[in-house]
């Protein structure tokens, strides 16, 4: 037995599933996941001393390399003066400054623990700015784990919501609409019939929890276009998205101004950190100033404060995301060539430093509804292939992969070399 299983063993005697968060079990893969012993640069090393080079980075947040002595500089500094005051202190202005500065639409901003919390938030304060119910979401988009937001429904527009977790009230999940992402057409149906009913949409700008979909031409400005002409807040989840699409997130990239903006991931430097911000005019709605509750014993927490203001300082080197994109674009592009020589079929959908990798006879995928079309045997068989040849791809075939600065292109290349040893053993 490998150190990681017999450690997966004892992990589940305690822990449900072995892990603290499901998607780490590794489930259907048929394999124990592997246990992470430290982590540098472009790479993982497993409790055996393996090394991976890790296309994951702790789900987004290590986008300049896991370990980052910047970062890692900025919490020792802080680090002798306690951990928590739960009072204010002054990086959380910078922090805010900072964000403010790189995200121009947001006017003020809030910190929480968690990407689910800013996203449970900021539905929250939509919904008491309006004074509306009904919310607005995508199907095969996640926003964290909340009540409201962890809804699916049945295909197609005006479906009312269904729980997609027993646990989470009927009566709640009603108020939350599912729609197709990608299709404007159905969103301004939605608004026809229940527009003034509608307190926000909440979208993914990039789909990063179905694989990677970016938004097709269109899709986004109708989404701003039928939130203006009802009323509604328009919320941008930029947890994935946020200074990962582009250095002003995917706000910046397609050129679309949101009311409030979801942060997570990056924004913490790889600690537990979230935030939520916008127009003035709705966040003055938040308590203290006004009635809407919000609030964290550890929100704003100093040490994540530091992780997180060092870590944006250096994504403001100029051409900090030219580069990252040129990688993506190598490993994407190299990826294509190598199945196409080996026959599989297999395209690739990428935006900024995040990036798809789709096992699919169709020539792109736009929703949910293709993404499930996807070949899951040849994901398993890849991504089973790769770990054993050091790569550590997301262990699921509905999750974006990232690309971080301190990937080499030696490494991208060593990663397209394993992917060709891989390809030739699934058609052989
Ligand atoms: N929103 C998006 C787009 C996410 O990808 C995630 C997590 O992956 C969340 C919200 C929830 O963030 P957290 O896991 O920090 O609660």
């Amino acid at each position: 037995m490998t150190t990681s299983a017999a450690q997966f063993e004892r992990a589940s005697r305690h822990i449900p599933g072995g892990v603290n968060s499901p998607v780490r079990a590794f489930k259907g893969l048929h394999r124990p996941p592997v246990f992470i012993d430290h982590a540098k640069g472009a790479y993982l090393f497993d409790v055996e001393n393996t090394r991976y080079i890790d296309y994951v980075g702790s789900w987004g947040p290590m986008i300049t390399g896991h370990a980052d002595e910047d970062v890692l500089e900025a919490v020792r500094q802080r680090l002798e003066s306690g951990l928590s005051f739960g009072a204010p202190t002054e990086i959380e202005s910078e922090m805010a400054e900072l964000i403010c500065e790189m995200l121009p639409s947001l006017d003020m901003v809030r910190m929480t623990n968690s990407g689910t919390e800013a996203t449970m938030s900021a539905i929250r304060l939509a919904r008491g700015f309006t004074g509306r119910d009904k919310i607005v979401k995508f199907e095969g988009n996640y926003h964290g784990h909340s009540d409201s937001l962890l809804v699916k429904a049945g295909s197609g527009a005006l479906t009312h919501g269904e729980p997609s977790s027993p646990g989470v009230p009927a009566s709640l999940a009603e108020h939350t609409l599912t729609l197709d992402y990608n299709d404007a057409e159905g969103v301004r149906r939605c608004f026809a019939e229940l527009g003034d009913e509608i307190a926000c949409i909440i979208v993914e700008p990039v789909a990063g929890n179905m694989n990677c979909i970016p938004p097709l031409p269109g899709f986004l400005e109708s989404l701003r276009e039928v939130c203006d002409a009802h009323g509604s807040v328009l919320i941008l989840d930029e947890v994935m998205t946020g200074f990962r699409v582009a250095l002003g997130g995917a706000q910046a990239h397609y050129g679309i101004t949101p009311d409030l903006t979801c942060l997570g991931k990056i924004v913490g430097g790889g600690m537990p950190v979230g935030a939520f911000g916008g127009k003035r005019e709705i966040m003055h709605h938040l308590s203290p100033l006004g009635p809407v509750y919000q609030a964290g014993t550890l929100a704003g927490n100093p040490l994540a404060m530091a992780a997180g203001v060092a870590l944006l300082r250096k994504l403001r080197v100029p051409g900090f995301h030219i580069e990252l994109t040129r990688k993506v674009e190598m490993l994407c592009e190299g990826l294509e060539q190598r199945a196409s020589a080996a026959g599989i079929r297999l395209i690739t959908q990428r935006a900024g430093g995040m990036f798809g990798v789709f096992f699919t006879d169709e020539s792109a995928v736009s929703n949910f509804q293709s993404a499930t079309r996807c070949r899951q045997e040849d994901f398993v068989t890849f991504f089973n292939g790769m770990l054993d040849e050091g790569i550590y791809l997301a262990p699921s075939a509905y999750e974006a992969g990232f690309m971080s600065a301190a990937h080499s292109d030696v490494d991208i290349q060593a990663t397209l070399d394993a992917a060709e040893r891989v390809f030739a053993k699934m058609t052989a």
